[in-house]
């Protein structure tokens, strides 16, 4: 039944658990620090991971627990863990497999604080090769010995670039390097990484998982199917005996679990009803952002819309394809200067002006000058960032009021 079962109806009754002793429909928040067994022999075999159960919070907690197996389940992975913020999820997916000396590669037009990351890395002597267009060429021309992780986006933000997960996947697999995706934008509803041959997917759950913009968090799931080998990631054989969770299974063991990065059970209990509604919000913000797309470009003083949708999108091919005619619910407009950019902002009456993105509301902000402020014009340019640069997040308001609220800001500034 599962595997026919679709998306909206999975979101709603797959690995659902409730709670079991009191017949609770959702799992309660289990907010406590740690977790009494009836005997030091029982504490020693759930140390030891010989007995299930849980010790301690920073290791693993029943709401926890909940919440990851439904994006196990969501994303048609094995083992779900997850972290106090998107970022934690990045750094632990990447330093669980890499050691000093070790090399990413890693397109070009992704998050801010993702770049921001791999330049702390460089401290510790793990350096990323950032490539311009992500190709299978490209990535192949860069691979080296060294190369532990490939890291992409699907829909790479703000510069709205769309990975062929596919084609990627399939140089990781020629190469044995491990193939990391950062989904946060595309969500689940629109491509399911693993489905595609990526090997490990995480997600910032702050933004469209959460989908309210009221926690932090972050999740990393595996798909189990990555053929780990002596030679390139020796510090996984230790975990072999494992088998397809010995990443999972080493990343609970130590960097997890060593630098703290869980989450706030409160927060995964948020997530876990923030996501029995992704599908309905995407389905929503999609179609918002389709429209809204579609009228900026019918809009004069709108210089240039950028939008997978559009077929003026150097990705709207691939987009096409791997979302079956969805886009996602970003959109870039340019206003032809800074101070026009500025004035549309702040004339606008709905859309709140933050650094946040997937929130139920429309959310812009003018990346150049937040986000963007300490990049070289260089790293701007990469990352599809210009002065006249707008970045909106749609939501899921009545599309009438949203295009009602763009025209009036656009007429005034
Ligand atoms: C927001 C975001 C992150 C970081 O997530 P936090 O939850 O803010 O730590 C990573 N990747 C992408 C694509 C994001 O949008």
């Amino acid at each position: 039944m599962e595997e026919t079962i679709k998306f909206n109806t999975a979101l709603l009754h797959s690995n659902v658990e409730g709670d079991k002793k009191t017949g609770a429909t959702l799992t309660p928040i289990y907010q406590a620090s740690a977790f009494e067994q009836e005997s030091a022999e029982k504490l020693e075999r759930v140390f030891m991971n010989t007995m299930p159960g849980y010790s301690y919070t920073r290791v693993s907690n029943p709401t926890n627990t909940s919440f990851e197996q439904r994006i196990t389940n969501l994303e048609g992975g094995i083992s779900t863990v997850a972290c106090a913020s998107g970022m934690a999820a990045i750094f632990n997916a990447i330093m669980n497999v890499v050691q000093s000396s070790d090399e990413i590669i890693s397109s070009v037009g992704i998050f801010g604080g993702t770049i921001g990351l791999f330049k702390d890395l460089e401290a510790f002597d793990i350096h990323t090769k950032y490539i311009l267009q992500t190709t299978p060429e490209e990535i192949e021309k860069n691979i080296t010995e060294r190369t532990k992780v490939i890291f992409a986006e699907t829909i790479g933000n703000p510069k709205l670039d769309v990975l062929d997960v596919e084609a990627i996947a399939a140089v990781a697999k020629k190469h044995k390097v491990l193939f990391i995706v950062d989904n946060t934008i595309a969500t689940p509803y629109l491509v399911k990484p693993l489905q595609l041959g990526a090997d490990i997917v995480i997600h910032s759950s702050s933004k469209y998982i959460n989908g309210s913009g009221n926690s932090i968090s972050g999740v990393i799931t595996d798909s189990g199917k990555f053929k780990w080998n002596e030679k390139q990631y020796p510090q996984i054989m230790k975990y072999k005996k494992m088998g397809p969770y010995a990443y999972v299974a080493k990343l609970r063991e130590t960097i997890f679990r060593n630098t703290g990065a869980c989450l706030s059970p409160f927060n995964s209990f948020l997530n876990c009803i923030g996501l029995e509604t992704l599908g309905l919000r995407m389905e929503r913000a999609c179609a918002n952002a389709l429209a809204l797309a579609k009228w900026f470009e019918t809009c004069d003083q709108v210089e240039y819309v950028n939008y997978p949708g559009l077929g003026s999108s150097p990705y709207h091919e691939i987009a096409k394809r791997q979302f079956h005619n969805e886009y996602g619910a970003m959109v870039t407009i340019r206003m032809g200067s800074k101070e026009k950019a500025f004035a549309v902002i702040n004339s606008l009456n709905y859309a709140l002006q933050v650094a946040n993105i997937g929130d139920a509301k429309t959310l812009v902000i003018h990346p150049a000058s937040t986000i963007y402020h300490s990049s070289s014009s260089t790293e701007k340019e990469n990352a599809g960032v210009y002065e006249d640069l707008i970045r909106i997040s749609v939501g899921i308001e009545d599309i009438e009021d949203l295009i009602a609220d763009f025209k009036q800001a656009i007429e005034n500034s």
